[in-house]
C-alpha cells in the first residue's frame, strides 16, 4: 500500500472543517433530519451518533477548535476521529476521503466506505402543554395590535362584527407578555400542542423591525437558558460556551415528549357542521379574517397551516379521516408549488382556490402580497350588510358573500 505524504495530509488537515465533515455525514437538521446537524450560535449541535441520543445538548461541534464533543458517553476528538468512528474508515482512507471532498488530491487509491443510516428511534408521545398557560393570554386582549386592528381597522358590515369577539376567543388568540400576538394551537382533541408567537404593529401587519418578533412557546421551553453564577459571570465549559439549564423540563422534556404542530383552528374541526369545507390559508391573521368575513358554522370552517412546507399528509390525517373537502388557499407566486403539492396529498377531496390571489390582486399588491391585503379589499368591496333589512335578505343564503370569494358550497351537506 503506498504511503501518503506528510505534505499532503498537512494540507488536508488544515483545511477540513470539522462542522463542514459532520454535516456531509449527518445531513443538516430539519423537521425531516432530526438527527442533522443544527447551528447554535458559535456551536453547532446534533443528536449523538455514537450512543442513544433523544435530544440536543449532549453532542457539540466547536468550529473554533475544529473539534466535537459528547457530555453523555464521552466521544469526542477532530476530523479524523470522527471519520474514524463513524464512518469505520481506516486513518488512509479518512485522508482519501477528506482529500476528495475538500478537492486535494491524495493518491490513486480509491476509498471504500459505506454510511450505514442509524434507524430512527421510536417516536414519542406528542407533547401537550397545560391550557393555563393559554389562558393567561387571552386576559390581555386590549393590549394586542393585531387585535385592535382587526376590531378597528376593516370596514366590517354588522354581522360581521357581531363575529369579531367571538372568532377571536373561539380561536383563542392571547397577548403574550412581551407583546406578542399568541395564535394558540389546539389540535383536533382539543389538546394544547404549542402557540406561534408574532409581533404586529399598529397597521396589522407584522413588525419585522422588532427583537425576537418570531418564536414558538415549544422552542421556548426546549431551548435552555444562560446560567449566572453568584459573581454574576456567565457559566461556561471547557471551550467558553454558555452550559445551558432547561427550566421548564416539567412542561416539555424532549427525552419524553414531541413536539408536533398542527392547523391554527384544528379544534374546530369538530365544532363546526360534520360536513362543513376545510379551508386552509397560509396565515393565522388571514384565517381570522377569513372566519369573521366568511365563516359559518354550517358550511365553511378555516384553518391556516403556516406554510406551504407545513402541509403534509399527517397534518391533514385528521380532515382526511372525517372525509372533508379541503380547499387550499395558495399565495400569489406560490400557485404552481400548492398545486403541486396538493397532487402529492392523493386525496381527491381536496382542491385549490385561487380566485382570491388572481381575480382579486393588484399589481400594486406586489407578487409577494400578503394574501390578507387581497382579501380586505374583497371584504371592503363586499356588498354593505348596513341595516336589518339587508341582513334578513342576505343572511339566509349568504350568496353575494359566497359569491364574491367563490366559495364552493358543499353539495353534500
Ligand atoms: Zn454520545
Amino acid at each position: 500500500m503506498s504511503k501518503i505524504r506528510k505534505d499532503i495530509i498537512d494540507k488536508i488537515l488544515e483545511t477540513a472543517k470539522i462542522e463542514e465533515v459532520i454535516k456531509e455525514c449527518l445531513g443538516s437538521y430539519s423537521s425531516d433530519n432530526k438527527a442533522g446537524l443544527k447551528k447554535c450560535g458559535v456551536r453547532y449541535e446534533a443528536l449523538c451518533p455514537f450512543h442513544s441520543d433523544r435530544s440536543l445538548g449532549s453532542f457539540v461541534v466547536y468550529p473554533k477548535g475544529n473539534c466535537y464533543k459528547c457530555f453523555s458517553c464521552g466521544a469526542k476528538g477532530g476530523v479524523i476521529d470522527f471519520l474514524m468512528e463513524h464512518e469505520k474508515l481506516t486513518y488512509p482512507d479518512a485522508i482519501r476521503w477528506l482529500g476528495k471532498k475538500y478537492n486535494i488530491p491524495v493518491d490513486e487509491v480509491p476509498v471504500y466506505w459505506k454510511y450505514v443510516q442509524k434507524p430512527a428511534p421510536p417516536p414519542l408521545p406528542t407533547l401537550e402543554l397545560p391550557k393555563h398557560l393559554m389562558a393567561g393570554t387571552k386576559l390581555a386582549l386590549d393590549k394586542d395590535n393585531l387585535v385592535t386592528w382587526i376590531r378597528t381597522s376593516i370596514k366590517w358590515d354588522v354581522v360581521q362584527r357581531s363575529r369579531i369577539d367571538n372568532v377571536i376567543d373561539q380561536y383563542n388568540i392571547g397577548h403574550g407578555k412581551y407583546g406578542h400576538t399568541m395564535f394558540w394551537q389546539l389540535d383536533e382533541k382539543g389538546q394544547l400542542r404549542t402557540a406561534k408567537m408574532m409581533k404586529y404593529r399598529t397597521d396589522g401587519h407584522r413588525d419585522k423591525q422588532a427583537q425576537w418578533n418570531f418564536d414558538f412557546v415549544h422552542s421556548i421551553f426546549s431551548r435552555g437558558q444562560k446560567q449566572f453564577d453568584e459573581r454574576g459571570q456567565l457559566v461556561v465549559d471547557e471551550h467558553g460556551e454558555p452550559i445551558l439549564k432547561y427550566p421548564y423540563k416539567h412542561i416539555y422534556d424532549e427525552e419524553k415528549q414531541e413536539a408536533r404542530l398542527t392547523f391554527f383552528g384544528m379544534h374546530l374541526l369538530d365544532k363546526y357542521g360534520k360536513n362543513a369545507t376545510v379551508n386552509i390559508v397560509e396565515s393565522e391573521k388571514t384565517a381570522i379574517l377569513m372566519a369573521i368575513a366568511y365563516g359559518n358554522h354550517a358550511t365553511q370552517v378555516w384553518m391556516a397551516c403556516g406554510g406551504l412546507e407545513m402541509i403534509t399528509r399527517e397534518r391533514l390525517q385528521p380532515i382526511i379521516d372525517r372525509g372533508r373537502r379541503i380547499v387550499l388557499y395558495p399565495d400569489r407566486d406560490g400557485i404552481e408549488k400548492w398545486r403541486i403539492k396538493a397532487e402529492q396529498m392523493h386525496y381527491d377531496r381536496l382542491t385549490l382556490n385561487t380566485e382570491p390571489v388572481t381575480k382579486w390582486w393588484l399589481p400594486k399588491d406586489g407578487e409577494k402580497a400578503d394574501i390578507a391585503d387581497v382579501v380586505i379589499r374583497i371584504i371592503n368591496n363586499s356588498k354593505r350588510l348596513t341595516n336589518i333589512t339587508d341582513v334578513e335578505r342576505e343572511i339566509p343564503h349568504a350568496k353575494p358573500l359566497i359569491d364574491k370569494l367563490n366559495l364552493e358550497i358543499d353539495k353534500d351537506g
